[in-house]
């Protein structure tokens, strides 16, 4: 079936009684303000048409699917140095877990979980001194969106009520796999998650991995086979707790976001986002997983 248009409005139509389900994040004050009852879902295929249901040119919170982006420019400097650094094992507990740290050495399992992703922010940091401004170019440029920007009330809020966070790094600091200041890495990290983008901007945004690390305008950002572990990671790692379940729902790469946001990756294909903001148990968007389940039933389009 390769009418995404028509395929977009059947997932909306079947998926309309679970939006709002769910609980929105509410630890983060600034987040727990947005109304459940949103749902958007984009489409960018690779040459360029995008496609859309519901309030998919809605900016939100993008929250953890940052991480993909901030692990993609760092991959693309540092190479498998990286891989010394943090681990690319699920860790079959929560985003925010600190317990595996210890028995590990402060090296966490992989960098998608929060502590992994300070890892990686504080390697970009060392690498280019930068972080925050390298993630807003990068991203406007390749989701073609020169207004994608921060969101300083959500950066103020997670850094006023960041403790566990900058636990995980001070913790990591103590084992020497935290390079530059405790307070600068949580900073950068706080910017990286406050950005507002819309599905239609993540969609597009995510194509470089569906187009093997090649970007939007041609340009090569990471080689084939980086392009192939940060999806690999995605598919093992990137939905927090129940990537198992992600994996035998929806069959893709797939990142998500205490935002409500889930972004998803067909090789050769397609970026895909589906965003609402009722999360289940683990975090994810109740009504996104739902959304995506059908999508790759519809279409057969999983990597499986
Ligand atoms: N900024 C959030 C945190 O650090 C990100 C969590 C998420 O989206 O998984 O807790």
């Amino acid at each position: 079936m390769d009418d995404f248009q028509a395929v977009l409005d059947e997932v909306m139509t079947a998926v309309l009684p679970v939006v709002g389900q769910g609980r929105v994040a509410n630890y983060i004050p600034a987040l727990a303000a947005v109304d459940p009852s949103r749902f958007g879902m984009a489409l960018a295929t690779l040459d360029g048409q995008v496609f859309g249901v519901g309030d998919w040119r809605t900016p939100f919170s993008v929250q953890s699917i940052s991480k993909v982006f901030a692990l993609a420019l760092t991959l693309a400097r540092d190479g498998d140095a990286l891989w010394r650094r943090v681990g690319k094992e699920p860790s079959g507990n929560p985003f925010n877990s600190l317990v595996q740290l210890e028995y590990e050495q402060g090296v966490p399992r992989n960098p998608f979980i929060n502590a992994g992703a300070l890892v990686v922010t504080d390697r970009l940091l060392s690498l280019t001194g930068d972080s925050r401004g390298l993630l807003r170019e990068f991203l406007r440029e390749e989701s073609g969106n020169a207004s994608v920007d921060f969101d300083p009330v959500v950066a103020a809020s997670e850094a006023e009520h960041g403790h566990r966070n900058s636990a995980l790094a001070h913790f990591m600091a103590s084992y020497g796999n935290i390079e530059n200041p405790v307070p600068r890495v949580l900073e950068h990290y706080f910017w990286q998650c406050s950005l507002r983008m819309s599905c239609a901007d993540l969609a597009r945004a995510c194509g470089f991995l569906a187009r093997h690390g090649q970007g939007a305008s041609g340009r090569r950002l990471l080689t084939r086979s980086q392009a192939k572990q940060v999806n690999a990671v995605m598919l093992t790692c990137g939905t927090y707790d129940a990537a198992g379940e992600f994996a035998y729902r929806v069959g893709l790469p797939c990142k998500s976001g205490v935002g409500g946001g889930i972004i998803a990756v067909i090789p050769n294909r397609c970026g895909l986002c589906v965003w609402s903001p009722g999360l289940d148990a683990h975090g994810n968007s109740v009504a996104g997983v739902e959304a995506l389940d059908r999508f790759t039933t519809l279409t057969g389009l999983s990597v499986f």
